[in-house]
C-alpha cells in the first residue's frame, strides 16, 4: 500500500469547494453497508480516516445531508452535492472520515478494512485485507492501525 504526498488537495464535482489535508490516515476502508450504496450511488463508499484537524475547507462550503443524525454530519458541496467527508463525534471523540476520490491524485488509496459484508451486493469485492460483516470493535482498532501503518510502503 502506498503513502500518499502531503499536503493533499482536493475538490468535488465542480469545484466549488476544495480542501487540504495536511496529514496521512491512520486507516483506509470500505463500507458496504446499504446507506453508504445510497449515499455513493455505487457498491460501497470509501473512507480516508484522518486526524479531525488535519482537513480545512479552503475555498466555497459545505452543508449537511444524508440522514442528518446528531454527532454524524454529512459534508456535501452545496452546489454539485458530492459527498465530500463525514465528521463523528462519538462518546468525546471526533472523527474525520475523508471520501479518498474527492483528492486531487486518490492512485494512492487501497481500502485496508471493508465493513458491513452482510449487506454487500452479491459481486462487490475489495482489495481489504480484513472484512467485516459488521463493524470492527473499537478494542481492535489499536492492532489494525499498527497493520495498516505496517502495511505501507
Ligand atoms: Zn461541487
Ligand atoms: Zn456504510
Amino acid at each position: 500500500m502506498n503513502r500518499p504526498d502531503l499536503p493533499m488537495t482536493g475538490a468535488c464535482r465542480c469545484g466549488h469547494t476544495r480542501i487540504r489535508i495536511v496529514a496521512a490516515p491512520f486507516m483506509t476502508a470500505a463500507c458496504h453497508c446499504s446507506g453508504c450504496q445510497k449515499m455513493s450511488a455505487s457498491a460501497y463508499s470509501l473512507t480516508a480516516m484522518i486526524a479531525p484537524d488535519a482537513m480545512e475547507v479552503i475555498e466555497g462550503d459545505t452543508v449537511i445531508g444524508g440522514l442528518k443524525t446528531p454527532g454524524q454530519d454529512h459534508h456535501f458541496c452545496p452546489h454539485c452535492f458530492s459527498w465530500m467527508f463525514t465528521r463523528i463525534q462519538m462518546g468525546g471523540n471526533s472523527f474525520l472520515n475523508l471520501r479518498p476520490t474527492m483528492l486531487d491524485d486518490a492512485s494512492w488509496f487501497e481500502p485496508f478494512i471493508e465493513t458491513m459484508t452482510a449487506e454487500c451486493l452479491p459481486w462487490a469485492t475489495t482489495p481489504a485485507r480484513h472484512s467485516y460483516q459488521g463493524f470492527p470493535d473499537m478494542s481492535e482498532f489499536p492492532a489494525l492501525m499498527a497493520g495498516f501503518a505496517a502495511a505501507q510502503v
